[in-house]
């Protein structure tokens, strides 16, 4: 067992009993005497596995069977454009939310595919807070948002129906979570390298019913319709990613699921920022009712504390706590497979550094 405790934005801790089994697999896959990444992912074990991938993503969120799930290569950053480009037909529009790094990169890219109206923003506050959702109007195919700020440790508390139009979510660091109901949902997507597994594929959670409306000629690559008529195989898909993500999944399930997690991580949320509001030396970066679960922005009000409280958690064996460089300061990022104890090792330390300096 590793001594480090985890704490980073991404990719990130997964479980240990993952590691060792996917390890495993890769020098010889249980009976099938190859290594998993050595064999034909048109094998009969690998279609089994991307099923019971695909499967058990919609089981473990709950989804209805108006969605299919396909796990994809290019990462969050090509579902940008690909969300746009099935959603939005020619010469149409979309609206979205602009809550920092990621959000502004999906309305960046999806600018390629529409016209893209951005309707709700918190750059004026520095992104320390999610913004009111407004009435969108209906000319628009959908409203786009990030559900959990990576970088500036936000979240939508909500799923923001305010909004009166279909919903498109980029969930890349709060998926597999927290429960939420996805009725108002036409995709969601999120990369897997922070709850669902390794990087190397996202995820997309489609209504089939919307694909193939927007009447655009798509790259088939892009074209979400042609992946699934291929059940997710189009092309090579990213087989040790998938594989691993399902063995993840598989942990989720059999610890409780996704209200099983989002207890746990709900217990380490209060854990940190209730250190982080009591203790003199530190503040939040995050306005507290934008705050995430997953990543707790923080600062020193002293900035000469810093080599002192860099080499005190360091010591601990905390790793990754850096906050991003466009910020500064620290977060703490508490995905799924990182346990509370962790959260108490840096909470000590936390307390353990106002005792002494
Ligand atoms: C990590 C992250 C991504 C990552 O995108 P990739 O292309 O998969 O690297 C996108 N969006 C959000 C919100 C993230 O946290």
């Amino acid at each position: 067992m590793s001594k480090i405790h985890n704490f980073s934005a991404g990719p990130c801790i997964l479980p240990q009993e993952v590691l060792k089994e996917a390890s495993e697999a890769v020098k010889e896959w249980g009976d099938n005497g190859l290594s998993l990444i050595e064999m034909s992912h048109r094998s009969k074990p690998f279609i089994a596995v991307m099923e019971e991938t695909r499967a058990l993503t919609k089981e473990l969120l709950g989804l209805p069977d108006r969605f299919e799930i396909l796990y994809l290569q290019g990462g969050a950053s090509l579902a940008f454009l690909t969300a746009a480009y099935n959603l939005i037909p020619e010469g149409g529009s979309a609206a979205y939310s602009d809550t920092g790094t990621w959000a502004n990169k999906s309305i960046k890219e999806a600018k390629h595919a529409g016209n893209i109206e951005v309707v709700a923003s918190s750059k004026d506050s520095g992104y320390k807070s999610i913004p009111p959702t407004p009435k969108v109007d209906s000319k628009h195919s959908f409203f786009h948002y990030t559900t959990n700020n990576t970088i500036f440790g936000t979240q939508y508390k909500g799923i923001p129906t305010e909004a009166g139009v279909p919903l498109v979510a980029d969930m890349s660091s709060d998926i597999m979570s927290k429960k939420f109901d996805s009725s108002p949902f036409q995709l969601i997507y999120a990369g897997a390298q922070k709850n669902m597994g390794p990087a190397g594929t996202v995820m997309y959670a489609i209504d089939k019913d919307v694909l193939g409306k927007s009447g655009r000629n798509i790259p088939s690559y892009l074209d979400l319709g042609v992946h699934l008529s291929k059940d997710s195989m189009f092309n090579t898909p990213p087989v040790f990613s998938v594989f691993t993500t399902l063995l993840t999944l598989r942990w989720l399930r059999d610890l409780g699921g996704v209200e099983a997690i989002e207890a746990r991580n709900n217990a380490k949320a209060e854990f940190i920022y209730n250190e982080i509001d009591r203790n003199p030396l530190f503040k939040g970066h995050a306005e507290i009712d934008s705050r995430s679960t997953m990543n707790a922005t923080f600062m020193l009000n002293d900035e000469s504390h810093k080599d002192a409280f860099n080499a005190a958690w360091a010591a601990a064996g905390i790793s990754g706590i850096n906050g991003h460089r466009s910020i500064g300061g620290y977060r703490a990022s508490m995905y799924n497979a990182l346990p509370l104890e962790s959260v108490g090792v840096l909470v000590d330390v936390m307390k353990e550094f106002e005792r002494t300096i």
